[in-house]
């Protein structure tokens, strides 16, 4: 039987247990504060956006919104940053991406305090988790560790492969099942013949961008299937990187999509406001 891994479930206990040491925290006198910041209104950011405003809500993270219109300027959003990197009172500091296309993400990212970079794609925060020192680990590929550890699913020792290799997703996933003691692979667009790599995998994380890419040909029987993916397919419906329907059968373990991997990025997103305090 294929193990279903509920992200849903997970994140909510996750929740739970964060507003548990949240209120802690406050009994001991400390407030734990995020400060959100979105640039005009994409309608995927102000979802997102609000979906982390009623995520603190929940745990008693106090959040601060800054909602500022499509032409702030770089300077504009670099001197909110610093002010904020300078109160003592915002523990931590999110700017929604993307950005406009006149704003250098690059340089707003490195533009905030590493200490309140609890999205964790500063420079330095990546480069902790290179060299195994602590910082702020990314979201989403610190939600999937999650969900095998919590799903009894042993990373030591097992063949991890990951497809995908961006900043956000497959370079911190790779770093952190290597951290876990996986044995890891990192598989991207010139990768030459990705079935043979993935049908190696004991674990397969497929974040790759692409509705129902993976198809059972890709997968190795009893393998765990991580599909990080969301798209909407033709008939509307959310769907994932992995074609489901064919995969599943497969898999000893496999996320679905909704409820898999996506309700886990929050989660540790407050997860990260909670340490920014510790
Ligand atoms: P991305 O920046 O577009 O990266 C996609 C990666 O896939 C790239 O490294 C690319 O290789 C690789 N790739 C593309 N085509 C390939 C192919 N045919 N064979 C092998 N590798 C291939 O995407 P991302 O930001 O990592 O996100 C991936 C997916 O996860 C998207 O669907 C996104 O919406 C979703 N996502 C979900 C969450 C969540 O909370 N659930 C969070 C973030 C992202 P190259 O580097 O060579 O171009």
């Amino acid at each position: 039987m294929t193990q279903l891994i509920d992200g849903k479930k997970i994140s909510a206990e996750i929740k739970e247990e964060l507003k548990e040491k949240v209120a802690q925290l406050r009994a001991a006198g400390k407030e734990v504060t995020l400060a959100v910041i979105q640039v005009g209104n994409d309608p995927a950011s102000t979802v997102y956006v609000g979906n982390k405003k009623k995520a603190c809500e929940f745990i008693g993270i106090r959040s601060l919104a800054y909602e500022l219109p499509e032409e702030t300027t770089e300077k504009e959003l670099l001197d909110l940053i610093t002010e904020l990197n300078q109160r003592a009172d915002v523990n931590g500091i999110l700017v929604q991406l993307p950005l406009p296309k006149h704003i250098d993400e690059d340089k707003v990212i490195k533009g905030i305090d590493p200490a309140k970079d609890v999205d964790g794609f500063h420079p330095q925060s990546v480069g902790a988790l290179c060299i195994g020192q602590p910082g702020f680990l990314s979201c989403t590929p610190a939600g999937i560790i999650q969900l095998l550890k919590r799903s009894g699913i042993e990373i030591a020792g097992k063949q991890c492969v990951v497809i995908g290799r961006s900043n956000i997703v497959g370079k911190p996933m790779s770093l952190l099942l290597l951290r876990e003691n996986g044995t890891v692979t990192v598989a991207h667009s010139k990768t030459q013949n990705l079935k043979e790599i993935t049908k190696r995998a004991d674990i397969l994380v497929v974040a790759i961008g692409k509705p129902k890419f993976l198809t059972a040909d890709y997968v190795k029987e009893g393998a765990v299937v991580i599909d990080v993916g969301i798209h909407r397919d033709t008939q509307n419906k959310l769907c994932g990187d992995v074609d489901f329907e064919s995969v599943a059968p497969l898999c000893s373990a496999i996320t679905p999509v909704p409820g898999g991997v996506g309700p886990m990025t929050i989660a540790m997103l407050m997860n990260n406001c909670v340490e920014s305090v510790l």
